[in-house]
């Protein structure tokens, strides 16, 4: 049976992993640097408007948001990192429990990790990576809004990333992908859907 994207629905906030739906069927999980563009893609992705809400205040959630398609089938919007203006002690916290939910989730088939093409692969995004590659859990990078990027740079952005992968999580896929201009959606959906099913 395919994933019935136009079913995606909001769930539930969570703001500890007890909240949690139980940890049963498969999930995708988003992850990524705040104003990445990961509200954007998780709409663009599950094709429908302000499903996930586009933040202009980035760092402000710092829930986990679940989606659903079926009782078996969710997206988690785990919240965004790396935004200057949040206190160090709750920069800790979440990346406990970020780091946790990796660890600990049984349904978690695999994480999307979106970076801005045009700044990718900070320090934070790299310990996702180093992280996903120790579980051995399967990775899949958007480098996003890569419309602001000349063909030949987003090819240069892709080649960077895929080599630095080669040593961090040899498993690891990257992709472009543009939430505005829809590049690279289909294909980020497709493997969404492969992990889900
Ligand atoms: P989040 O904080 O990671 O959830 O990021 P958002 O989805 O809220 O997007 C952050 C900002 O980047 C917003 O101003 C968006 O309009 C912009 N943005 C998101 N995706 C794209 C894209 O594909 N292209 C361009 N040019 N801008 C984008």
């Amino acid at each position: 049976m395919p994933i019935d994207f136009q079913k995606i629905q909001f769930l539930k906030s969570a703001a500890m992993l007890t909240q949690l739906p139980q940890d049963t069927g498969s999930e995708v999980a988003f992850v990524g640097r705040s104003n990445a563009g990961k509200s954007s893609a998780l709409n663009a992705i599950a094709g429908i408007k302000k499903l996930a809400k586009v933040s202009n205040t980035p760092g402000r959630t710092q829930l986990i948001n679940i989606f659903q398609a079926d009782a078996q089938h969710r997206l988690v919007d785990l919240p965004g990192y790396g935004f200057a203006a949040v206190p160090q002690e709750i920069k800790l916290r979440w990346q406990q429990t970020l780091a946790a939910y990796l660890e600990e989730r049984a349904s978690l088939r695999g994480l999307i990790l979106l970076m801005d093409s045009r700044h990718p692969m900070k320090d934070l995004d790299e310990n996702f990576v180093v992280w996903s590659a120790r579980r051995q859990l399967p990775l899949y990078i958007l480098l996003t809004k890569a419309d602001k990027l000349s063909h030949s740079a987003g090819l240069e952005v892709l080649r960077k990333v895929a080599s630095m992968l080669e040593t961090l999580h040899p498993e690891a896929t990257c992709q472009l992908f543009s939430a505005t201009h829809k590049i690279g959606i289909r294909e980020a959906r497709d493997q969404v859907e492969r992990w889900l099913k």
